[in-house]
């Protein structure tokens, strides 16, 4: 059981609950219904230590970033120098299987009101998705209905970042698959993302 003054510094929702007497405080007992266990432990550590990560994952190098592939095929020798550039991601540690994991923990904390753990685990989803863009096992179909289903429509940030990449790389959804699939299912979102 997580302590009160903590969640309750952190989250106008608890702010909330504990303001009115009901079951919640009189049994000190919080149960949030459909919170994966292993999210809410992450929002919890996000609470005490203002961070959280999930297992696993590999440290971004430092050296030059090669992660937009997109931008060498297109490159002349000219570019050469434009193309080395530092890698944002470097030193971060990331993984494609994190993807799933950062957009339920932003979910969770749009849920409760906690603005600095959606901006953290914002800056999560583009870095694994900076890092990992062509990566089968980010599940992008999954992200995309998870993300949009689980967020209100005027919470654009972690929208925006979806719709940012699939802008940056169309080899994502131009053809057909499970991504193109969702698009043409959710047209206001396609129409963001192939605007042209
Ligand atoms: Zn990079």
């Amino acid at each position: 059981m997580a302590h009160k003054s903590i969640l309750r510094e952190n989250s106008p929702y608890f702010q909330r609950m504990f303001s009115f007497p009901g079951k919640e405080v009189t049994e000190n007992k919080v149960e949030i219904k459909h919170a994966d266990p292993r999210i809410m432990y992450w929002v919890l550590e996000f609470m005490y230590t203002g961070a959280y990560a999930p297992p696993d994952g590999t440290t971004v190098s430092t050296e030059y970033c090669n992660h937009d592939r997109a931008s060498y095929k297109y490159a002349t020798a000219s570019a050469g120098g434009i193309l080395k550039k530092k890698c944002p991601c470097a030193g971060k540690t990331t993984s494609p299987n994190h993807l799933l994991a950062h957009i339920h923990v932003y979910s969770i904390a749009d849920y409760f009101g906690m603005r600095t753990l959606m901006a953290f685990a914002q800056q999560k989803v583009v870095e694994v998705l900076h890092v990992h863009w062509q990566d089968d096992k980010l599940q992008l179909k999954n992200a995309l209905e998870k993300a949009f289903s689980n967020t209100p429509e005027y919470n654009r940030g972690l929208r925006q970042v979806l719709i940012d990449v699939l802008k940056a790389h169309p080899g994502l959804w131009v053809d057909d698959g499970d991504v193109r699939s969702w698009l043409d299912a959710h047209l206001r979102v396609r129409e963001e993302v192939d605007y042209a």
